[in-house]
């Protein structure tokens, strides 16, 4: 007989609760081959034995083609071992103490599952918690680990005979999926009335005759409940808008099919793709025909496709509706009835298997081919971050974010795990949520911090918060922050230099003023403010933020003092709240200066009448902006640049220009697109001039203001054309959710510096 051969096969990546282990017992005993499987700290461990060793090489083919649908494999490693014989291939139990183990993160229904739910003869046709595997929920039901039924919300749920036969069977779909259920031994949907309490016979039946009425229902999704209507009926929708207290900022639709969807929308190969992903974000898509109230002043929606089984029910028989995250204005979204769903709708559809972490739904567009992140959450949290090897430490640490759009990031063995989207830290009840995400992460991966991070701000919430915790606090400047997000995503080393582009609304600098138009010249530890827009007045502090006119004010006076022109814009505006507002400006009172990109926005966009009075939400200017416009590459307007340390852009000759072509009466249109490729313009020159005073090589982008489709996308053409490595961040959002990703980067060299001084 042939000697037997052996290797030892080590896979890193999401490998664990996501069907691993019998995705390789199968494969094995299909090869023939002897050994066993086992899960350890960072992945996976294959034994393989056989006398014939090319048969290792088709398993290791088979295993990267193969690989269970929720899997992503980092890295394999192959090692040759001395065989010990081996009669049989197993799954080994994992040995304990091996604590950081990734967690899928929640998942689509999968097409064999949604097979056996639209098959009669099932046992679970038309159950709406039917799940395997390679799909269901993950990250939303998981209290602790190790990832077992018994650690999860599907805890009380005991399981019949046949659903223990499946998941005892390492040859079945459903080996080990721990919220496997049916309908003898799961959970069930109920209709209520959302005044009364009574229940409703039929729930899905009747939940679409009353959605086909103009009613509002929540349904119990993965992370919450959505608040669903009618996208057509616009009673229905505006009676939404009444209750969730929005009158513009745009509603999300899911579409029964993509076939249904691209009747509204335009939509490319790429958003087909991300729109069709297990993942199931919400994308933002070109409008192809308008539909009332649903994203007004704006020119795309955000669309999604059903996702749980729950919701494949339901559209059956409709083809789009309204599905908005259920929260009160200012507060999480609801998970569980008692949180005041009630409230909010004429019925509920709800369910008995509770949800245990919140999430929303994720948004995001295509741009050059790659996803750009408007909310991650659901879907894609808890993804882990590897960071480059030379920045990795053997200690703990958490990052707290900013206070806007905020999320938390924990760093472990290696990787980060960024928390879903938390929301504004302003508000009571989203710090409450914040609170509560911090606790659940901590805990699912036994973080214990030495260190903790948080920004520079004196008054966010979270540096109060840091403070009070006992264990050593750093801070860092909310751009400089930005800025290193995107490095650690694509691995740049920590010796290379990087000039960070980040613009934004506003981030407390360290002179203390609001920045928001800076390029820094950065590495991991340190940061040299480059350049920066030249420094206006914010006339009411965070007032401005939100009425757009008195940035345009601000910048008028810059130009005329308090004898500006007659616009018709103001013609709306009181005299006397004109004057107060430039001798604001003029006295210095509650008139901070700022740097901000995101202000300049507003201000033009409000000049070109564009922007409202007063916006609803953060970023409405410069979206209604943005959706007026067009790329134009070689249109723009004259800026300057004033030679002091930092530079100095100033925009005052761009107002002026914009303020010739409204009184010759030119396109609107055209002006703000050449407002747009004018940032765009200075990028590339400063760009241009840091490489020629520094060498650096590589810009990274970042910032709210990169989420505006125009402006990325040039700025990405014209910069690498130029010969740059332009990186931004792609599995993140650029806007404030990605500071904890940067506050974690700066926070291992923190943690390198305090071991060395030891
Ligand atoms: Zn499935
Ligand atoms: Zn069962
Ligand atoms: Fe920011």
């Amino acid at each position: 007989m042939k000697k037997k051969e052996a290797v030892k096969v080590t896979v890193f990546g999401v490998v664990q609760g996501v069907g691993f282990r019998p995705f390789v017992y199968r494969l094995a005993k299909k090869l023939e081959l002897n050994g066993w499987v086992k899960n350890f700290g960072l992945g996976v461990e294959i034994w393989l034995e056989d006398s014939n060793s090319k048969k290792f090489s088709k398993f290791l083919d088979l295993l990267e083609k193969n690989k269970p649908p929720l899997s992503l494999i980092k890295e394999i490693k192959v090692k040759k071992v001395k065989a010990e014989g081996f009669k049989d291939f197993i799954i080994k139990k994992s040995e304990p103490g091996e604590t950081f183990v990734f967690i899928s993160p929640d998942i689509s229904v999968c097409d064999e599952c949604l097979k056996e739910m639209q098959n009669p003869q099932d046992r679970r046709y038309r159950y709406p918690f039917i799940n395997c595997t390679n799909c269901g929920p993950r990250y939303t039901i998981v209290k602790s680990l190790p990832y077992d039924r018994d650690k999860t919300t599907m805890k009380d749920f005991i399981m019949c005979q046949e659903c223990k036969e499946e998941y005892s069977n390492p040859l079945d779909r459903r080996y080990h999926a721990q919220p496997v259920a049916c309908p003898i031994c799961g959970p069930h949907v109920e209709l209520k009335d959302a005044r009364t309490g009574s229940k409703i016979e039929n729930p899905i039946e009747s939940a679409v005759a009353l959605i086909k009425k103009g009613k509002i229902l929540a349904v119990k999704g993965l992370g919450g409940f959505h608040l669903i209507c009618d996208a057509f009926n616009e009673k229905a929708v505006l009676k939404l808008r009444e209750i969730k207290e929005r009158k513009t900022k745009p509603f999300a639709l899911m579409a029964k099919s993509l076939e249904i969807a691209e009747r509204f929308v335009e939509v490319t190969p790429e958003e087909g793709n991300f729109l069709l992903s297990p993942q199931r974000p919400i994308v933002l898509l070109k409008k192809r025909k308008e539909i009332p109230n649903i994203a007004p002043f704006l020119n795309e929606f955000g669309i999604m496709l059903p996702y749980t089984p729950l919701h494949y029910l339901l559209m059956e028989d409709l083809d789009l509706i309204v599905a908005t995250s259920s929260n009160k204005k200012d507060a999480p979204i609801i998970k569980e009835e008692g949180e005041g769903v009630e409230e909010l709708c004429d019925y509920v559809l709800t369910h008995n298997r509770p949800i245990f972490m919140r999430a929303d739904d994720s948004v995001m567009k295509v741009v050059n081919k790659n996803p750009l992140f408007i909310r991650r959450a659901r879907g894609f949290v808890p993804y882990p971050q590897e960071v480059p090897s030379e920045l990795k430490v053997s200690s703990n640490l958490i990052a707290l974010g900013g206070e806007l759009k905020d999320t938390i990031s924990i760093y472990k063995n290696g990787y980060i795990v960024t928390s879903q989207f938390l929301g504004d830290l302003d508000e009571y009840k989203n710090f409450q949520y914040f609170e509560e995400a911090l606790q659940h992460l901590t805990h699912l991966f036994e973080v214990k911090p030495e260190i903790i991070i948080s920004d520079l701000h004196p008054d966010f919430r979270t540096t109060r918060f840091a403070q009070k915790m006992n264990i050593p606090h750093f801070q860092i400047q909310h751009h400089f922050a930005h800025s290193l997000a995107p490095m650690i995503e694509h691995g740049i080393s920590p010796k290379e230099t990087v000039l960070g582009v980040s613009f934004d609304g506003f981030g407390y600098g360290d002179d203390g003023n609001a920045w928001g138009g800076e390029f820094l010249i950065c590495n991991y530890s340190s940061y040299k403010r480059f350049a920066h827009f030249e420094y206006v007045h914010l006339p009411g502090g965070d007032l401005a933020s939100k009425q757009p006119w008195r940035m345009a004010l601000s910048y008028l006076y810059e130009l005329f003092g308090e004898d500006i022109p007659n616009l018709d814009v103001f013609a709306d505006i009181e005299k006397k709240k004109i004057k107060a507002v430039l001798s604001q400006i003029k006295y210095k009172i509650n008139a901070p200066l700022t740097s901000s990109c995101g202000r300049l926005f507003d201000a033009i966009s409000y000049l070109l009448g564009i922007a409202p009075l007063e916006v609803e939400y953060e970023a409405e200017a410069p979206m209604r902006l943005e959706a007026i416009s067009f790329p134009v590459e070689n249109e723009f307007y004259e800026f300057k640049l004033i030679n002091k340390k930092p530079i100095q852009i100033s925009f005052l000759p761009v107002v002026t220009s914009i303020l010739n072509d409204l009184k010759n009466k030119k396109d609107v249109s055209l002006i703000a697109s050449k407002f747009h490729s004018t940032i765009v313009q200075v990028i590339k020159e400063i760009a241009i001039f840091a490489r020629g005073k520094f060498g650096i090589k590589t810009v990274s982008l970042s910032g709210g203001v990169f989420l505006n489709k125009i402006i990325l996308s040039l700025c990405e053409k014209i910069l690498e054309r130029e010969g740059f490595r332009v990186i931004r961040s792609i599995n993140y959002s650029p806007n404030d959710e990605s500071l904890s990703i940067g506050q974690i980067a700066y926070g291992l060299i923190k943690l390198k510096e305090l071991k060395n001084e030891q």
